[in-house]
């Protein structure tokens, strides 16, 4: 790999955004740690720095085009020119159609498809600079349809066509996308799901490993793990794809 690459990875204070900051950075490269909130970006930094690495947190709104427009000319300037963004920063707001609201609705929208959006069109430039660059967007096995879901499922279905076409447009250059859908993994936002519905979050993770084909719930460093496939120097020719890492088959 050359030398001082560097990634983004946005919603990246904890859960699977923090796991795959720090698998990035054990692959080597110095990370972008972007998070709404600066302070909340701390716990990442200092496990990839306390491994040796590199790591700038960054506190923005990815769907704030000028928040991302400043936070990426900040990793620019502090880091180096990012050459791998991984849009993983999201949201839920679950309600059956009847009770959704606009704002639920709107949230969501802007969260995973406007921030993703923005995110790809500011680090494009450096990518397409360095004539080499990865994109690998968060889609959801939600995608396929998930009941109180309306809003994230069109996001995360979204987001596939998002990959397709940016694959498309932006390979000559270089640049692969690709995007991982997780199934069922353990982090706050499985657990707000549980509150949500009132139960206990040890039963609802029992109850979900009961239906994966490898009998568990999947962990933060599964998906970076996939990410970590899509963003090897030697995938340059896997681009356009959709991995679901799910324990199991999602179609
Ligand atoms: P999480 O634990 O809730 O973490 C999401 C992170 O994104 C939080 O740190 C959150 O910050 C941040 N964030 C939210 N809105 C943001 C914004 N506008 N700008 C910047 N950062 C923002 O979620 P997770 O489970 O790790 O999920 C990560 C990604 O995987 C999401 O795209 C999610 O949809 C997807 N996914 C998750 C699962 C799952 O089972 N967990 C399954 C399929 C797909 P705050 O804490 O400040 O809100």
């Amino acid at each position: 790999m050359a030398d001082n690459r560097v990634a983004i990875v946005t919603g990246a204070a904890r859960g699977i955004g923090a796991a795959t900051a720090r698998r990035l950075a054990e692959d080597g490269f110095a990370v972008a740690v972007i998070d709404l909130d600066e302070k909340q970006c701390a716990d990442t930094v200092s496990a990839i720095e306390s491994g040796g690495g590199r790591a700038l947190a960054v506190g923005a709104d990815v769907s704030d085009a000028a928040q991302v427009q400043a936070a990426v000319d900040r990793v620019a300037s502090e880091l180096g020119a990012p050459t791998v963004l991984v849009n993983n920063a999201g949201v839920i707001r679950d309600n059956l159609l009847y009770k959704m609201s606009e704002d639920d609705w709107d949230t969501v929208l802007n969260v995973h498809l406007r921030g993703s959006f923005l995110m790809a069109r500011a680090v494009q430039k450096y990518m397409v600079e360095a004539g080499w660059g990865r994109i690998v967007n968060l889609s959801s096995t939600s995608a396929l349809g998930n009941r109180g879901q309306a809003n994230y499922s069109t996001a995360k279905a979204g987001l596939q066509g998002f990959t397709k076409t940016l694959a498309i447009e932006l390979g000559r250059f270089g640049v692969t996308v690709n995007a991982v859908a997780p199934g069922f993994i353990a982090t706050d936002m499985t657990r707000a799901t549980a509150e949500r519905i009132g139960v206990d979050f040890e039963e609802f993770a029992k109850a979900a490993a009961a239906t994966i084909p490898v009998a568990r719930v999947g962990q933060p460093e599964d998906i970076a793990n996939a990410v970590s496939f899509f963003v090897d120097e030697r995938s340059g020719f896997v681009s356009g794809q959709v991995l679901y890492v799910a324990g199991g088959p999602k179609a």
